[in-house]
């Protein structure tokens, strides 16, 4: 307010855009200093947040196994801001590796998403659906993120402090309408990540760790769009219709936005949470 009385100003919507211009940058930068990996960061969601969290000054590893799109992406951040890592979440060797990678490059980890995963084949039925692919789904989201938790715990919990985020569904909340076009293996993942989320939030409190969970309606990114066999404007104009929340679309920006909250310490008393950013889609139909 003080700062805002030194413009020369005509009117009130002048001294906003006056305001806005000088200190965005300050009050943007939510992140300022905080170190952060983020497995599956080279597409979607994943992408989308490293490149909010380096607006907000952080310095971001982004890991994942598309070499050549984390690279581009890590490249167009800037080498101060963003480095690259393969990593296989599945793998523990990778996981630990490339965590240690990260301390050794910052110095600390702030912020783990944990956020790589896979829809499997959809529209199967139970009888239909084979073990392999069962298998293939749980080691992506559920040991992929169980190897995130405790690799960030292990590096966070001398520091005593530390912000762990994995990216759930709403299809951790809505089992029986999501059925019909989400593979089994998809939504038993998305279950269990939310309760591997509370166990390891009970847990890891007593070392200063918060443990939450991310959990988005639909939005159009690869994984979406995969699954669908629709490009962006069909999968969002079919979201659309059947949102609760008219007038708005469901972007990976939303995602990510609720992804830095999370991460950053203006949730510094939120934990044990899964975060729907769905419009209140989740509530219209049956929860469980
Ligand atoms: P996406 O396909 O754009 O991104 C997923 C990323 O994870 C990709 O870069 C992929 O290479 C990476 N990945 C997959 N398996 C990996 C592995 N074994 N090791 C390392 N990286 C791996 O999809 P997205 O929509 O951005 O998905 C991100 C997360 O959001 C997923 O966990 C997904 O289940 C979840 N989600 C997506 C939606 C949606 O509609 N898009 C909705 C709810 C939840």
């Amino acid at each position: 307010i003080k700062a805002s009385k030194s413009f020369k100003s005509s009117g009130p919507d002048a001294i906003t855009m006056e305001f806005y211009k000088k200190f965005w940058p300050l009050i943007a930068l939510r992140l300022e200093g905080k170190v952060a990996f983020i497995t599956g960061g080279a597409s979607g969601i994943g992408e989308c947040t490293a490149k909010l969290f380096a607006r907000h000054h952080a310095r971001v590893v982004v890991a994942d196994i598309q070499d050549d799109k984390g690279r581009a992406l890590c490249v167009a951040l800037g080498p101060a801001v963003a480095s690259y890592v393969h990593c296989d979440v599945t793998s523990k060797s990778d996981m630990e590796r490339a965590v240690d990678a990260a301390v050794a490059r910052y110095g600390k980890l702030d912020i783990m998403f944990s956020n790589a995963g896979i829809m499997g084949t959809t529209g199967k039925g139970v009888v239909d659906s084979e073990k392999p692919e069962i298998e293939r789904v749980m080691a992506a989201n559920v040991t992929g993120a169980f190897l995130a938790i405790k690799h960030a715990a292990r590096v966070m919990a001398p520091a005593r402090h530390g912000s762990i985020v994995i990216t759930a569904s709403n299809a951790s909340v809505i089992a029986p309408t999501m059925a019909g076009i989400t593979a089994h293996a998809y939504l038993c993942s998305k279950n269990a990540v939310v309760g591997l989320m509370r166990s390891t939030a009970a847990e890891l409190g007593r070392y200063g760790i918060r443990v939450n969970c991310v959990s988005p309606h639909g939005v159009a990114t690869p994984l979406g769009m995969g699954a669908t066999g629709m490009n962006e404007e069909e999968m969002e104009a079919l979201l659309e219709r059947s949102a609760n929340l008219k007038g708005v679309r469901l972007k990976a920006e939303d995602v990510a936005a609720a992804v830095a909250y999370l991460g950053g310490d203006e949730a510094r008393y939120v934990s044990g949470v899964n975060l729907l950013v769905d419009g209140g889609f989740s509530i219209t139909k049956s929860v469980v």
